[in-house]
């Protein structure tokens, strides 16, 4: 439980970020700038991490271990078409296999609430993540000191609160930064997000132009 004052340097935190953001996005109006510019936010998450690894703290996540990967996953637009540019760079046969991957998860996930989502990310592969680099910002954030409390799903995994507060300091920031700038930006079920986004090849122009091209859907 975080004090009136922290509470308060919280705040102003998210502020300084959306900021910094905001101006950044108008300084530069152009529809690349504007879905490039969230790796930011990625790279300011993993910066997070590391600060807390360079400290010695030793988390029980291992590559090849994706319990965390069944969860809901949420991205904010930028992301989701910052990771639709990337699948389009893939062979046609790859796009192929991830939209029906997609289409499946879609088919298991609607509806379903975070909660009682147990449906893996349709990104996995082998039990690793097949789009590592532009993978969203909650995924880099999440972290786990019992890799036994993540494999029996508990509600309550062991994890460092600085590392999830500055982390939400910096999406909630980004964020509110994108919508100052007049841009969509809030979560979305990852998987049903890309898939709109992928199969819809107006999407992202639409977004740059201020339409909240998800709406209820993802
Ligand atoms: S995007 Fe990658 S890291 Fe995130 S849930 Fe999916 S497979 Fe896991």
């Amino acid at each position: 439980m975080l004090t009136p004052q922290e509470q308060a340097d919280v705040r102003r935190s998210v502020e300084n970020v959306q900021q910094v953001v905001g101006k950044q996005l108008d300084s530069n109006r152009n529809q690349s700038f504007a879905v490039t510019f969230v790796s930011t936010l990625q790279r300011g998450v993993d910066g997070v991490v590391q600060a807390a690894i360079d400290q010695g703290v030793r988390f029980d996540c291992k590559a090849g271990c994706s319990h965390c990967c069944s969860v809901r996953v949420e991205a904010l637009e930028p992301e989701i078409f910052q990771i639709v540019r990337r699948i389009r760079t893939l062979p046609q046969a790859d796009i192929e296999r991830l939209t029906t991957r997609l289409k499946e998860y879609a088919a298991s996930a609607r509806g379903v609430s975070a909660l009682d989502h147990r449906i893996e990310c349709a990104f996995l592969k082998e039990n690793l993540c097949s789009i590592y680099e532009v993978r969203p910002a909650v995924c880099r954030k999440a972290h786990s000191f019992d890799v036994e409390k993540c494999k029996s799903r508990s509600p309550e995994i062991p994890a460092r609160l600085d590392i999830a507060l500055q982390s939400e300091v910096l999406i909630k920031g980004t964020a509110n930064g994108y919508r100052q700038s007049k841009l969509a930006a809030s979560a979305h079920n990852l998987g049903l997000a890309v898939l709109i986004a992928l199969t819809d090849a107006t999407a992202e122009s639409r977004w740059y132009r201020g339409e909240a091209v998800f709406g209820d859907f993802a």
